[in-house]
């Protein structure tokens, strides 16, 4: 274990392979340590809003996704309870699709060169090694690093090892799946949303033949069994028995229904307390998380994965200035020199991520909790006055440009 590798990445998800392709673009090689013994695409489609396009375009995978992809053309609200339209906002100059995960993340992982990504290799513990970090995955082995980037999610190691907290549960679940039409689905490529007493559901088309539904519910303690969240026929029937009892439209449930149960997840919801993120270590030394390892939070801005894209343009950014020229002088000293650059390039990445992700994940908790309440008078406050204000938050929020690489 005499080799020490420059920069490892620690997960192959979008926020990791993002920032793989991000340094290779710049130049830098990486390493990505990946858990499973291939790809993952857990989830099967996310909204992919103008922001993460903008980051997708600065890592050179954009169009290859757009040419697949429907271009949304308006978020329409809805009343589950009468079916009638609350609002409707068109996506104007904004882009919006809706993404398969894999070929998301096929498109990173196809612009990274052969070797980048080690599969089956799941970090289990890390501990300080001088100026670099000793990492221990689970089949005994150890590798050192001088810089270490925490792209694990939710049950982030690194971030853990950082000192953060666990996310927390936020009182809310959510199960997704998705469903393929071979003749076509013939739905306007609208992003449809229909808000309930207690849950929200969505359908948005992908291309023509293909749809990804959610629906988030949040539990009500002991009046209600909660799905076993592994039980994908469990889950599926849960939510059918949900949206048939609403006046969500035939047509919806039988999108749901149609799906394929190995498209079909659940999760609880969780999300970084706000605290513990301004006032955590998003980076220490040579260290730093990003994606969900860094912010979790509720889906109700459709945010996570834009946001993780973001952090890795940025973090790319940050870690290429840094890094840029080695200085002259003793090696002792360079190497000295160099951590010091790092740890200044990860103190810029936190200053300019660390307010975007405060605000992301306040504002989608909030998002949920107006547009999934059961209470009588914030059912009629959302539906009669803030339905239009609502919507546009999704706007607000897709409106950020995190720059070219
Ligand atoms: C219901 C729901 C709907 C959502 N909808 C949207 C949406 O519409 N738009 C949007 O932008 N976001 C959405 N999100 C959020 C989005 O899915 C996440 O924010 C995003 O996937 C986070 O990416 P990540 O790479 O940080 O984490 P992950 O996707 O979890 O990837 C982490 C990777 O690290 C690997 N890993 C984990 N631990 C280790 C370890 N110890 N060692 C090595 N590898 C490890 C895992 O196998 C995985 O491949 C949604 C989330 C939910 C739950």
């Amino acid at each position: 274990m005499d080799h020490t590798e420059e920069i490892v990445i620690v997960g192959a998800g979008l926020a990791g392979l993002a920032v793989a392709v991000g340094l290779h673009r710049k130049g830098l090689r990486s390493l990505v340590l990946e858990s499973s013994d291939t790809l993952r695409a857990a989830g099967f489609a996310l909204t992919v809003w103008t922001n993460a396009w903008r980051a997708l375009d600065a890592l050179g995978v954009g169009d290859s996704l757009r040419r697949h992809h429907l271009r949304l053309q308006a978020v329409v609200m809805s009343s589950a309870s009468s079916a009638s339209l609350v609002t409707k906002l068109p996506a104007k100059e904004h882009e919006v699709r809706c993404v398969r995960r894999n070929l998301l993340v096929e498109a990173l992982a196809g612009e990274l060169p052969h070797g980048t990504i080690r599969y089956s290799s799941k970090v289990v513990a890390m501990e300080d090694s001088g100026e670099s970090k000793l990492l221990h995955l689970a089949d005994g082995s150890t590798l050192k690093a001088k810089v270490v980037v925490g792209c694990d999610g939710i049950n982030s190691a690194v971030s853990k090892w950082l000192g953060l907290k666990p996310p927390t549960f936020s009182g809310r679940h959510a199960a997704r799946g998705f469903t393929v039409l071979p003749d076509g689905h013939g739905m306007k490529p609208e992003f449809m949303q229909y808000n309930g007493e207690g849950f929200r559901a969505g359908v948005l088309p992908c291309d023509e033949k293909s749809l990804y539904w959610f629906f988030t519910w949040t539990s009500n303690g002991e009046k209600e069994t909660i799905p076993d969240h592994h039980d994908a026929l469990m889950v599926k029937e849960f939510v059918l028995g949900k949206v048939k009892a609403s006046e969500i439209p035939e047509q919806v449930v039988e999108i749901i229904d149609k799906s394929e149960l190995s498209s079909v997840a659940s999760a609880p919801l969780r999300y970084r307390s706000p605290l513990n993120l301004l006032s955590g270590n998003i980076c220490k030394g040579n260290t730093c998380v990003t994606g969900d390892a860094f912010h979790p939070m509720t889906p109700d801005l459709g945010q996570g994965g834009c946001s993780a894209l973001e952090d890795g343009v940025v973090l790319a950014r940050c870690l290429a200035d840094a890094l840029c020229g080695g200085g002259n002088g003793e090696e002792e000293h360079r190497n000295r020199n160099r951590n010091r650059r790092v740890e200044a390039g990860l103190k810029d990445y936190e200053k300019a991520r660390k307010w975007r992700a405060f605000r992301l994940v306040v504002g989608s908790y909030a998002l949920g909790f107006v547009q999934e309440s059961g209470n009588w008078f914030l059912r009629l406050v959302r539906e009669r006055i803030l339905a239009g204000f609502l919507v546009e938050r999704l706007f607000v929020a897709a409106s950020f440009d995190c720059g070219k690489l």
